[in-house]
């Protein structure tokens, strides 16, 4: 019979857990002190190992043969809790068996004393779920709790439990698990199960399942099933429709250089072939997020994964990218409120202007670079060596959108067809007429 790897895997010993070594030394602690509340409440993320760790605890309570606090899982009670048939542990899913009567069948069952002689146990799973009535039914068993009976309360959503619940029991928090611990779990399932793999794919789940074990080894399972045994980086990218960075990284530098045809072709065919266009779209956001980093910092390795892959953007001024970081944001809202391509394709299309909107938004709304580098190159270039000195020369005040030169009416009337044509060819440009500066008096003296 085929059973899959979350289940087949899960731990059977409290050494066997994987990332929750908190909530593992105080429950074994309590054991091998004998020191048992009456309720657990066990918060935390899904599938990080709640109601296996609830499990153990039941066994390591009625093993009949415990070893340092542990089950030796081959006992009658460690057998029967494994094949689910003790009768002294009661597993309820608070999701689907929400009512009080669910309650009330659990507050008559207490009053017998175990069967077996040791703990009876009762794991609510899911127990935010419960009814507000379910909950005081609850709350008066655990008021007055027989002994030898344990409540393990398993929630993800701690915030739901009431308070009187919640001043009832001990709270045990479990965390997401981190990608290494992730890592070791799956390399633990391959070299049991004959599977061959690469460090890599195996990080690649350990990352998509978000700290969730569960999850980490169904995936492993499926992509095991889809790749026939071989669990390679590839085969992890191709299911889990995430695109490689190289990917990405081509993908940005076709926004970088305008090449907007190119770019809806390369998201048409991730769409059609079935890739997560949102995923992807994230992962551009985050290597985006890394080349600006780099280009911001000194040490950019403290703060990005991947330095190298940065030198590839060393080119584009970080205005630019921050000005694709800005519409790739926008794209992410708009795909909320319509269709997912459709946004992303606007997105690209608005990239467009890269290249040849930075320099005139950055003069635009730069004031102080508008009178001097940018405009060196954008406006004197323009003119005649002589005008363009007599320009340079001139005072100059800027009035809302324009810069406005004041110049002298002679020096006007020299340059007059030049100035007048840059009125027309740079529309943030104006010329004042002044008399002629200075206190000279006569200037007449001169000539
Ligand atoms: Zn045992």
């Amino acid at each position: 019979m085929y059973i899959p790897f979350a289940r087949k895997y899960r731990p059977r010993l409290f050494a066997e857990v994987t990332g929750q070594e908190i909530a593992v030394k105080i429950l074994k602690n309590a054991v091998k002190s004998k020191k048992i509340p009456h309720a657990y409440l066990f918060t935390g993320p899904k599938g990080v190992g709640k109601t296996s760790l609830a499990r153990i605890l039941a066994k390591a309570l009625n093993c009949l043969n415990p070893v340092e606090g542990e089950p030796c899982n081959s006992c009658e009670n460690c057998i029967s809790i494994e094949k689910g048939n003790f009768p002294d542990l009661v597993e309820m899913d608070a999701a689907s068996n929400r009512g009080i009567d669910d309650i009330r069948a659990i507050r008559e069952a207490v009053n017998y004393t175990p069967l077996r002689g040791g703990y009876k146990v009762y794991i609510i799973d899911e127990a935010h779920m419960l009814t507000k009535e379910a909950f005081n039914a609850l709350l008066k068993t655990l008021e007055e709790p027989p002994p030898r009976t344990l409540f393990i309360l398993c929630t993800t959503e701690y915030e739901k439990i009431i308070p009187t619940i919640l001043s009832r029991c001990q709270r045990i928090p479990f965390k997401r698990v981190d990608v290494s611990s992730i890592k070791n779990f799956l390399l633990r399932i391959c070299s049991s199960e004959g599977i061959e793999w690469e460090e890599k794919a195996l990080e690649l789940i350990g990352e998509a399942s978000e700290g969730c074990l569960r999850d980490a080894a169904s995936l492993l399972d499926q992509v095991s099933v889809y790749t026939e045994g071989k669990i390679t980086t590839q085969a992890v990218e191709e299911f889990l429709g995430i695109t490689r960075k190289e990917k990405v990284k081509e993908f940005l530098l076709l926004l970088l250089n305008s090449k907007v045809e190119e770019a809806l072709r390369f998201l048409r065919n991730l769409h059609d072939s079935g890739f997560d266009l949102p995923k992807f779209w994230d992962q551009l956001e985050s290597l985006l997020r890394e080349v600006i980093i780099c280009k911001s910092v000194e040490n950019p390795e403290e703060f990005v994964e991947d330095v190298t892959l940065c030198s590839s953007f060393s080119k584009y001024p970080l205005e630019a990218l921050l000005y694709l970081e800005n519409v790739i944001n926008r794209g992410k809202q708009e795909a909320r409120t319509r269709p997912t391509l459709r946004a992303y394709e606007l997105a690209v299309v608005k990239t467009l202007i890269v290249k040849e909107i930075i320099p005139i938004s950055l003069l635009l709304s730069d004031k102080d670079l508008l009178s001097k580098n940018s405009l060196e190159s954008s406006i004197f270039s323009k003119l005649s060596s002589l005008a363009s000195k007599a320009l340079k020369e001139a005072e100059r005040e800027i009035k809302g959108d324009k810069t406005v030169f004041k110049v002298e009416e002679e020096i006007y009337t020299n340059f007059k067809e030049e100035f007048e044509n840059l009125k027309k060819e740079v529309p943030f440009v104006d010329f004042e007429v002044i008399k002629k500066k200075g206190s000279t008096g006569n200037t007449m003296s001169l000539f």
